[in-house]
């Protein structure tokens, strides 16, 4: 049998030799060579993977982190706020919703109370807060 001269030739020799190495159970040689090539590749891909979930993972942990200690800060900023102005004064702002309940915020702190909830002394005028008309 010819060898015609093909840039394809050594690459179809492999693939013959592969063919035939599978289908006679041969070990060793080119068949294993390249099953642990693949096998290693398939171990990379497997730790890359693996890195894609751990990261995810950190991020998704470190965000809810971060949004904890956002509200943490919040807490602790209402509750070290006196929801008044620098020279006295309530710093709040009221909306009346269609329901006809007050809502209060603190402009400094955003603390929010809900009609009576509001202490005496940051108690502003109702005619202030706006709201539908009945
Ligand atoms: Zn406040």
């Amino acid at each position: 049998m010819g060898r015609p001269p093909s840039k394809n030739n050594s690459l179809t020799e492999k693939a013959t030799l592969v063919a035939s190495l599978a289908q006679s159970g041969t070990p060793g040689s080119e068949m294993e060579k390249m099953a642990a090539l693949l096998n290693r590749k398939m171990l990379k891909e497997e730790a890359a993977e693996e890195e894609e979930r751990t990261i995810a993972l950190a991020a998704r942990e470190a965000g809810a982190k971060s949004m904890q200690n956002k509200r943490d800060m919040e807490l602790y900023q209402q509750d070290n706020c006196s929801h008044t102005k620098p020279l006295g004064g309530p710093a709040i702002g009221g909306q009346r919703d269609h329901k006809n309940d007050y809502h209060f915020m603190c402009l400094f702190c955003s603390k929010m109370w809900l009609n009576g909830e509001l202490p005496s002394h940051l108690k502003i005028s109702l005619d202030r807060v706006g709201g539908p008309t009945a």
